[in-house]
């Protein structure tokens, strides 16, 4: 049996018999792989300081086909990302951002998934305390854009017709985008104004609106928007990271 080499990033880990763990990677190559690690734990245990939620390296593996639990042969650790775990805030977004690959991702190598974590976690681990709140948002919409599930903003999902700079559009989850506002009246999804509409495009780009606001609403739309098109449930690290984000004083509405 021949040993394969990805890049891999650890998303998840749990012990497993008296020295062994297994631990999920999602790997650039291989899509998501679970193996198990013999022998890792306890202070001795081979590499075990470097087998920590989100540090990526080279994952060596001995793959069978039609397997789910593989054998690990060594993770080279190239980036232990340590600062993840000295803030919550940075924690709970890369552990929303993980959960979200989780439980979309399957074994089918998705080489711009990968990126887009990877990127979305080393963003994570260095951006300025005041910016992690659009910069935990902008992580879960580059990593749903990766997915190839981007919400379509303009034109109308339903006519067609070109979203102008003025009009309140409003969220068709089921139709993957926003309608206009004259399609807009029989619409469940929430309201989108046009400055909710441009830190939309800005976040779906990695980028952070500048003086963004109601980080909660946006985390409830991009939660609801998961809710639809990844996953079959809310989850659990969107709600966590939902009470961590701050609350608005002034309530304007979005
Ligand atoms: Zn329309």
């Amino acid at each position: 049996m021949s040993a394969v080499e990805t890049p891999a990033v650890l998303l998840r880990s749990h012990d497993y018999g008296d020295s062994s763990r297994i631990l999920r990677f999602y790997t650039r190559d291989h899509g998501l792989v679970s193996v198990v690690a013999r022998g890792v734990r306890g202070k001795s245990g081979k590499g075990a300081t470097t087998l920590a939620s989100f540090a990526s390296g080279q994952l060596i593996v001995y793959m069978k086909a039609h397997r789910d639990l593989h054998t690990m042969k060594d993770f080279h650790c190239t980036a232990l990302r340590s600062g993840l775990a000295t803030d919550m805030l940075r924690f709970a977004a890369a552990a929303a951002a993980g959960e979200v690959v989780l439980v979309h991702a399957e074994q089918e190598p998705q080489p711009a998934v990968f990126d887009a974590m990877q990127d979305a976690l080393d963003t994570l681990e260095t951006a300025p305390s005041a910016e992690l709140p659009g910069t935990a948002l902008a992580a879960l919409w580059t990593i749903i854009e990766a997915f190839g599930f981007a919400p379509q903003l303009d034109p109308c999902v339903r006519c067609g017709t070109s979203i102008v700079d003025a009009q309140v559009a409003r969220f068709d989850f089921a139709a993957g985008g926003l309608r206009c506002e004259a399609c807009a009246q029989d619409a469940a999804g929430p309201r989108v104004g046009p400055g909710a509409r441009a830190q939309l495009a800005l976040l779906l780009n990695g980028r952070v609106p500048a003086g963004l606001t109601h980080t909660r609403q946006h985390l409830g739309l991009v939660s609801d928007f998961i809710a639809y098109h990844l996953a079959t449930k809310p989850l659990k690290s969107l709600k966590f990271l939902g009470g961590m984000l701050p609350a608005d004083s002034v309530a304007t509405g979005a």
